[in-house]
């Protein structure tokens, strides 16, 4: 919020200057640097997570988005199994500062069929240091690979931060660490990037371009990823400024979970699916639509998918040739399904399997 206010501010300033300077378009560099202590606070508040780009892309057609209400962005094969124990170690810290994140994590847990519990010994599954190095997690079940004496998790939080950082950092976090990517990243995010400020911006942090790259500016792809439609009141989405969007566009930070947050994680997170079986003809991933939920299937493949018990629409993204649109059914629940090809010509359907 304090950034925020900022950011208006110095944006007002650099447009009354432009405009009577040289009445170009062009963002003025000097808007995206920062005082020292300003660069000190950005570089706390900012995730260093690093999201894997281990899956290949074989989707490339981007499917409409019109009628979408719900959103949200989660790493594809990187959630928890439903119902299961994430064992939650603390490597240090007071107590009062385990019992905040632990609180503040918990909120996933009660939208969500997964049961995170505080050990003192013994493995776990996530293990949480506070220290200043920054803020990350390992993503998901990445965090099987980490070694028990590793963290997985790195929150820059002490006993005299505020009680809104702490909500911020700790459900941010958490919410990699069950699986969900950076919102901003999401394949449907449409945000109107100034991509020389964007590098200005993170270079005072040491940010390369590359990781600017990675981090901010390359979209996940819809074979990576389960997602919705893009959330901009996502805890998982980065706050942006003004000054790094071609238009003014701007995203306050969140220090809440979102409707859509709390609805995306507890479908995934729940027993309460159909499974949808790709055994078309093609050698292409096909993307179908279920629940407020994109989910995209490579050849072969078998996934079991969030549904309501009645009521379904299940949307299917289909091209004929260069013609391409959604393809719509209304599959019963409790059944088993499959996508086939019907002919040569690239059109699809749904049949029980
Ligand atoms: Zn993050």
């Amino acid at each position: 919020m304090k950034n925020s206010i900022f950011f208006n501010l110095i944006a007002a300033i650099v447009f009354m200057l432009g405009f009577a300077a040289c009445q170009k378009d062009e963002l003025d560099p000097a808007a995206v640097y920062f005082s020292d202590a300003e660069l000190a606070e950005i570089n706390d508040n900012t995730c260093l997570t690093v999201i894997p780009d281990d899956l290949a892309t074989t989707f490339d057609e981007t499917p409409p988005t019109e009628g979408i209400e719900e959103r949200a962005t989660g790493m594809k094969n990187k959630f928890w199994p439903t119902g299961g124990t994430i064992r939650v170690k603390f490597l240090n810290g007071s107590a009062y500062l385990q019992n905040k994140v632990m609180q503040y994590a918990e909120q996933w847990e009660q939208n969500a069929n997964i049961n995170l519990v505080k050990v003192t010994s013994g493995n776990s599954e996530i293990r949480v240091n506070f220290s200043s190095e920054g803020n990350f997690s390992v993503l998901g079940t990445d965090a099987q690979a980490v070694s028990q004496s590793q963290k997985t998790m790195n929150l820059a939080l002490t006993d005299n931060s505020s009680e809104a950082i702490i909500r911020r950092k700790a459900l941010h976090e958490f919410g990699h660490a069950i699986g969900l990517t950076h919102e901003h990243q999401s394949p449907l995010a449409n945000i109107p990037w100034n991509v020389p400020a964007v590098y200005t911006f993170y270079e005072q942090i040491g940010w390369t371009q590359q990781k600017v790259d990675q981090q901010i500016l390359t979209k996940k792809t819809w074979a990576q990823t389960q997602h919705t439609d893009y959330d901009q009141q996502s805890i998982m989405q980065y706050p942006v400024a003004a000054q790094l969007t071609t238009n003014g566009f701007s995203i306050t930070e969140s220090t809440q979970l979102s409707t859509t947050d709390k609805n995306f994680i507890g479908r995934i997170y729940s027993n309460q699916k159909i499974k949808v079986r790709h055994a078309a003809n093609t050698t292409y991933a096909i993307t179908f639509w279920l629940y407020g939920i994109y989910h995209t299937i490579q050849p072969g493949e078998s996934m079991w998918v969030p549904a309501k018990t009645s009521g379904n629409q299940l949307s299917i993204w289909e091209c004929i040739g260069n013609n391409c649109a959604w393809d719509g059914y209304a599959p019963p629940y409790g059944y088993n399904y499959k996508i086939v090809s019907q002919g040569s010509n690239g059109n699809l359907t749904l049949a029980y399997d």
